[in-house]
């Protein structure tokens, strides 16, 4: 095992340590290594099975990618629902008014109902997601239904993207990165100056552990995350009930950014 993780993926430490021996969702058995260093929990079954497959390949087993057959309605309420995270980061004091001169990426959108509803707000929204059929059929679905979706672009890979993006939306999707911090080191030229992330991960809890999930996070390992690329955590946010962690960060600006 140690010849497959040797340092921790989020902050770079050697430093990991048996955490938890226990089964994730299929009956595997886990060995669960935290980062003494940042506190992340590491899956270290997740990183073996990347052996012999490719993390797209496991990914694309994912069940979020299914498309749907569900009647246009039921994805113009989900659209309208999905009206209520902007909602939150307006209550969290993000200046909202600058979203219609802004670029959304929905990074990871599976059904796109964020990305959609984020097309009635930003300037221009990009949908990725390495498996796009979801989002494109509920898009094509509901153009049938008169909703226009001409600023929405929907790409399997940021490459095909030339916009740089505002606001970064993932949703349990930093867990799904073996490398998270090395994946959006790579991308932050994507990225403006100023730019948000607005995520929400799954916390440490036994529903939660699978094969597509590398990484727990904690607060501290969240925010250790963010510092690796350059950001700022400006707000956390718990949900008890499902077990899961939010976060907004800040881009810090270049010049108060030394590393
Ligand atoms: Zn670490």
């Amino acid at each position: 095992m140690a010849d497959v993780l040797t340092r921790c993926p989020v902050c770079g430490s050697a430093e990991l340590r048996k955490f938890d021996v226990t089964r994730d969702i299929d009956g595997n058995i886990c060995d669960i290594l935290m980062c003494v260093e940042c506190s992340a929990l590491l899956n270290s079954y997740a990183y073996e099975s990347l052996h012999g497959s490719t993390a797209e390949q496991i990914q694309k087993t994912d069940l979020y990618a299914a498309t749907s057959d569900d009647p246009p309605s039921f994805h113009l309420q989900e659209v309208k629902q999905a009206g209520s995270y902007f909602q939150y980061l307006a209550d969290c004091g993000i200046d909202v008014s600058r979203f219609g001169d802004q670029v959304f990426c929905d990074f990871g959108a599976g059904r796109g109902y964020v990305a959609l509803a984020a097309c009635q707000r930003f300037r221009s929204v990009i949908a990725q997601d390495w498996d796009t059929r979801g989002v494109s059929k509920i898009r094509d679905s509901l153009r049938s239904a008169r909703s226009d979706y001409t600023n929405l672009d929907i790409v399997n890979d940021l490459a095909n993207v030339q916009a740089k993006i505002d606001v970064l939306f993932m949703w349990h999707v930093l867990e799904h990165l073996p490398e998270p911090t090395e994946f959006w080191l790579s991308q932050l030229h994507r990225l403006n100056e100023d730019a948000l992330i607005f995520l929400q991960i799954p916390l440490y809890r036994p529903a939660a552990v699978c094969r597509p999930h590398y990484v727990f996070y904690t607060e501290r390992s969240l925010e250790r995350w963010a510092s690796e690329i350059g950001f700022r955590p400006v707000n956390f946010g718990y949900d008890a009930e499902l077990g899961f962690l939010g976060m907004i960060a800040r881009r810090v600006s270049a010049q108060s950014f030394a590393k």
